[in-house]
């Protein structure tokens, strides 16, 4: 992505400037050793250009969690982190549906990785962002189980979204990509099922929506909640526990569940194809979150945080 893609302000050091002009030294411990976290947030432009935040102080709040995971002060509370997410979505007035980035770090100019140095900056810069998995009309992905194995909480916290951690994503991605998939299923460290490169795995047994727990070295994510709760309201059972890889190959429908994937069939994992065709399950899930972070369910209204846009500010070309 070219550098000119990126909406034109980004919030770095408490204060809102270009975003060309929101960059860190070579020497910084972030950069060296990975001491930084971050969180992934999309807004939804509505008809009347307002912008919807998805689960602002959701994400705020397991934001400041992976903060605190690596010792990183952060400027303020959670509160004070969402002000920032809408003072800058007003000021760089997104003319298209668009993905946030808050990330903090060790700031320090220093020698050797330790989360104990002091200092911590924290940044926040957007992007527009329509499908993540490909332009237009989303395909049922082709994933295969990874020969890298998840990061396990014992190496890195693996609940929190860590910059270093994102190694293990990288990697398994790659090769994922170069043997002709659309992403990578990883294995934990006991040999189950965790996740894949940037989404939590849900498949359907026997009627049945079935999710790793948290425990199985998986990130915390917000939309893996969201979808529990989802299926809840439509009456969709629904289990926490661990998966064998076996599984995958009998699942009657596998999904990936992420900020950026939303919600993203799987149609085969290692070239078999899944199940159900039909994909009842995800079909259903996929309308009603689409429908909930498009504003069109108010049973679900309180997900969004609504930004309204001065029309004076959007650009025009
Ligand atoms: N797992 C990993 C490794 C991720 O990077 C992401 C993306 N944030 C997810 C799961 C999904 O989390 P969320 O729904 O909070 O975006």
């Amino acid at each position: 992505m070219a550098a000119n893609q990126f909406l034109e302000y980004a919030f770095f050091n408490e204060k809102i400037i270009p975003f060309a002009h929101a960059n860190v030294s070579v020497a910084t411990l972030a950069l060296q050793y990975g001491l930084s976290c971050f969180g992934g947030v999309r807004g939804y432009r509505g008809d009347d250009g307002a912008i919807s935040i998805f689960r602002l102080p959701d994400h705020m709040l397991r934001f400041s969690r992976s903060a605190s995971l690596l010792k990183i002060a952060l400027p303020g509370n959670v509160d004070y982190l969402a002000n920032a997410m809408i003072e800058l979505t007003k000021r760089n007035a997104p003319t298209s549906d668009c993905y946030f980035r808050p990330f903090a770090y060790k700031s320090d100019l220093s020698l050797g990785p330790s989360i104990g140095h002091p200092g911590g900056a924290f940044s926040i810069y957007m992007l527009p962002l329509g499908n993540y998995f490909g332009d237009g009309e989303v395909k049922p992905l082709r994933v295969m189980v990874s020969s890298w194995r998840r990061v396990a909480d014992g190496a890195i916290p693996a609940r929190g979204k860590i910059g270093g951690a994102y190694v293990n994503s990288s990697i398994a991605k790659d090769e994922a990509q170069i043997n002709g998939f659309d992403d990578a299923i990883m294995m934990n460290d006991r040999g189950k099922v965790a996740e894949a490169s940037a989404a939590n795995l849900f498949m359907v047994r026997d009627g049945v929506l079935i999710t790793a727990p948290v425990t199985a070295d998986v990130l915390e994510g917000i939309t893996r909640r969201s979808v529990l709760e989802l299926a809840k309201f439509l009456e969709i059972p629904v289990l926490e526990r661990e998966i064998d890889r076996s599984e995958l190959y009998i699942a009657d429908e596998i999904f990936l569940a992420g900020t950026a994937a939303q919600i993203a069939p799987v149609g085969e994992v290692d070239k078999r194809v899944v199940g159900d065709v039909t994909r009842p399950i995800t079909t259903k899930l996929s309308a009603l979150f689409d429908d909930v972070v498009r504003g069109r369910n108010p049973a679900f209204a309180h997900w969004l945080t609504r930004v309204e846009i001065s029309q004076s500010l959007v650009a025009t070309d």
